[in-house]
């Protein structure tokens, strides 16, 4: 079984490139350079200085010992919450502004939800000097206030999508029309593992740092590279796919990919798309997602803004269906509480994508000698007002 994107774009029967004719120059001139400049010495020089001075890499393996009693086995955590800017997916950002640098595109454009992906792309650009154009739902502006603050800190411009629902998919819509008609001089920065090919796999190999810094961490601590689990959270699946990345063909390493439950699988506020979705076409590649019979994208439910996402990436349909994967599905509450358990417990507040994750250890027992690494994929600084509300603190 192979676990990695084929020559066409495919993982398994997922992936691919479906997109408008007219974004095909774009997207082919990405998919024909980005393996060849990611592996040029001068891009890696930059990228890993980067990562090392800027995102403040590589991040703590850090060994949870009041966690690990208390759920009977031993817990490493992955800090990803320690990066600069709160999450993991400022290492995405920071690869793919350089690959806009060496296309020669010098206006970045994004789409984002929660804004997370918007602040990651506004700081790389303010880095690098470019100019930065975010397209933000409407409504989401508005639910988002921090964040749109924020981009606007670091100087990007914040357009609103008002049309359809004005959420993530319209100011996706609008980016790609962005892009259609400017394409000589624009790179799309897409924030996960989704999209057409190549992107799902550039910014899985981007995020893939966290499991090769793992991998030498445990080493150090357990005198082993491979633990026996490796539990993320998956919206779109990017920092799952980069704690997965080098484990992905050691099949003595179990994957835990946790999605979010929302108010109950069956309830209508969910968004567990491996349970509820099935196979279809969202933003470009073949994956699972959220339907209705005919076809309409339903709209997905999570108090976490970053896993309120009705698809999952291509990979992680792959891991999915071949069952490499394990896929659990948390609840809001069981979120919220092990959230504020970790508070408690470590001393560490996760962001509320990375308590899901977190919950796992209250509804599937390990066996005491399991070693268990955990993506704590951010900090939950920007969760806060989320927190206050749901334990009325
Ligand atoms: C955006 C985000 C996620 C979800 O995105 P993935 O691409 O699935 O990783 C998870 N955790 C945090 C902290 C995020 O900001």
């Amino acid at each position: 079984m192979n676990y990695f994107v084929d020559e066409n774009g495919y993982y398994g029967e997922f992936g691919g490139a479906y997109i408008p004719e007219m974004l095909y120059p774009n997207v082919e001139e990405l998919r024909l350079k980005y393996v060849q400049i990611m592996q040029e010495p001068s891009f890696q020089k930059e990228f890993q200085s980067l990562l090392k001075e800027y995102v403040g890499r590589p991040t703590p393996l850090y060994f949870a010992k009041r966690l690990s009693e208390k759920s009977n086995t031993k817990i490493y955590l992955k800090r990803e919450d320690l990066c600069h800017t709160g999450a993991h997916k400022v290492n995405n950002t920071i690869g793919q502004i350089l690959m806009a640098k060496r296309l020669g595109k010098n206006r970045i454009i994004a789409e984002t939800g929660a804004g997370q992906h918007g602040v990651a792309t506004a700081t790389v650009c303010a880095l690098m000097g470019l100019e930065c154009i975010v397209y933000m739902g409407e409504i989401d502006i508005a639910r988002q206030a921090p964040n749109v603050a924020r981009m606007k800190m670091l100087g990007a411009t914040v357009v609103p999508a008002l049309s359809g629902s004005r959420t993530l998919k319209d100011a996706t819509n609008e980016a790609i029309r962005d892009w259609i008609n400017n394409p000589v001089d624009t790179h799309y920065i897409i924030g996960s593992v989704v999209g057409p090919h190549p992107y799902p796999d550039m910014v899985a190999r981007f995020q893939s740092v966290i499991s090769e810094e793992m991998k030498w961490q445990l080493k150090e601590k357990e005198g082993k590279e491979n633990p026996d689990y490796v539990i993320a959270c998956v919206g779109g699946g990017s920092n799952a796919a980069g704690a997965f990345y080098h484990y992905l063909d050691e099949e003595s390493v179990q994957l835990i990919a946790v999605e979010a439950a929302g108010l109950g699988v069956n309830s209508g506020e969910s968004a567990a798309t491996s349970v509820l979705g099935n196979e279809g076409i969202i933003h470009g590649s073949k994956t699972l997602l959220m339907q209705t019979k005919d076809g309409q994208i339903t709209e997905p439910y999570s108090i976490s803004a970053g896993l309120d996402y009705p698809g999952v990436g291509p990979l992680h349909a792959h891991l999915c269906k071949s069952k490499r994967a394990e896929f659990i599905s948390i609840t809001d509450a069981e979120a919220m509480q092990a959230g504020l358990d970790l508070c408690k417990l470590e001393g560490i507040i996760p962001a509320i994508e990375s308590s899901h994750a977190l919950a796992v250890f209250n509804s599937k027992t390990f066996k005491e000698n399991d070693v268990v690494v955990l993506n704590l994929s951010g900090r939950g600084d920007k969760d806060l007002d989320t927190y206050i509300k749901y334990f009325k603190l």
